[in-house]
């Protein structure tokens, strides 16, 4: 069973937006990696932390992730420097917080992981992706498969033993057969953790103004299900047990920090562009990094946009995130902890019991295997 948190416990998030080249379906705030710049965003992270200091008294830290962009390329010192000024202000939860790094496989070798290791890293999330140079080149990332397993095995051998990957599917041009030889082939990587995501084409993006010819080249539904029940069946023969819609982890190696966003529990978003999570609060940072670091000189907040949702709205949209988790919700002790569900959504819950999409059971709400595959349908019922 996983955890679920106490009042006090927090997560961070440090966003580190610096990439070397954009990959074709990224639409997230990246940046050129600039030396200039990241030394000014160390600055700006320190400022942001002691803005946010006089609210963190009492507060034990849960967990930290590094995130991105290519948090990795911030180095190793930065990364020290960041996690020294959180230790000297406030409480860790226990010696294992874990603190995740994200990397891209290009990037990584024996020295530079030990050095990371060093710094306080002991959680790395690798962006593998696939394990088919095709379809690596398709995607404009700047690694082949033989560096993402080669970056699994060092990052093994630096001694950070708790390893996750990501594996995307619905990839132009991905046949199942592929998906079934990356599968196969990360069987035999020493990870923890695997995290699959679908590719979906957003604005702003390389493959958004090519969608009319990449379209013809996706998968069709029926083979991105098939895909989707594979990975499942293969990564759970694995050892990896599928603990949430997409994620899959070794007994005891789930994301504690992406448990805790699936369970609300409060967390702190630092960088441009970071997302919050704060009594009962939404917000996010401004999405330029020079604009951020203006506003924290200036002793002025970098929150640009905020929204405190209405409280039975709130409970649905909590209640949807976390009936992704396969262990499904304790509707009792998730009203001890946010508030009582009103008839309206008991009924809707009901409803789509009776679709077969959920069971109910002493309880405890779970998504079926219909509810699983179909779940954006379960959560458009419900929010
Ligand atoms: S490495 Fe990640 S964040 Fe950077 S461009 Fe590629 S997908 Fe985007």
């Amino acid at each position: 069973m996983i955890g679920k948190n106490s009042s006090q416990e927090i997560s961070l998030y440090f966003h580190i937006p610096f990439c070397t080249r954009k990959c074709s379906y990224c639409h997230f705030y990246v940046l050129p990696d600039k030396e200039n710049s990241k030394i000014e965003l160390l600055t700006a992270f320190k400022q942001e932390w002691e803005q946010w200091l006089p609210f963190l008294q009492n507060k034990t830290i849960s967990t930290v992730y590094f995130g991105g962009g290519t948090p990795f390329l911030f180095g190793p010192e930065r990364i020290a420097s960041v996690l020294e000024f959180i230790k000297k202000d406030v409480t860790f939860a226990s010696n294992r917080t874990e603190i995740t790094l994200e990397a891209n496989p290009e990037n990584i070798t024996l020295p530079i992981m030990k050095e990371y290791r060093d710094a306080g890293i002991n959680r790395v999330s690798i962006g593998i992706q696939t394990l088919d140079d095709n379809l690596l080149k398709i995607l404009g990332r700047l690694h082949q498969a033989k560096t993402a397993s080669d970056a699994v095995i060092q990052t093994a051998e630096a001694g950070i033993s708790n390893i996750s990957v990501d594996l995307m599917y619905d990839l132009p041009m991905q046949t199942i057969e592929h998906w079934d030889h990356t599968l196969k082939q990360v069987r035999e990587l020493p990870i923890t953790h695997l995290s699959l995501y679908n590719l979906t084409i957003e604005p702003h993006t390389v493959f958004f103004k090519k969608q009319e010819i990449l379209k013809k080249q996706l998968p069709d539904e029926e083979t991105s299900l098939a895909m989707y029940e594979r990975a499942i069946e293969l990564l759970e023969e694995q050892g990896l047990k599928q603990y949430e819609i997409s994620a899959f982890a070794k007994t005891g190696f789930h994301s504690r920090h992406n448990v805790g966003y699936w369970t609300a529990r409060p967390f702190l978003g630092f960088g441009p562009s970071a997302f919050s999570y704060w009594e009962g609060k939404r917000f996010r940072n401004i999405a330029n990094l020079k604009k951020y670091c203006y506003d924290l000189n200036n002793g002025l907040s970098p929150i640009d946009f905020e929204e405190k949702l209405d409280p039975q709205a709130h409970l649905r949209e909590l209640l949807v995130i976390e009936l992704r988790l396969r262990e499904g919700v304790n509707l009792e002790e998730f009203q001890i902890r946010h508030g009582t569900i009103d008839t309206q959504t008991l009924d809707l819950l009901k409803a789509l019991k009776q679709q077969n999409y959920v069971n109910i059971d002493d309880f405890i709400v779970k998504l079926s295997k219909r509810g699983i595959l179909f779940y954006d349908s379960v959560a458009s019922e419900l929010i």
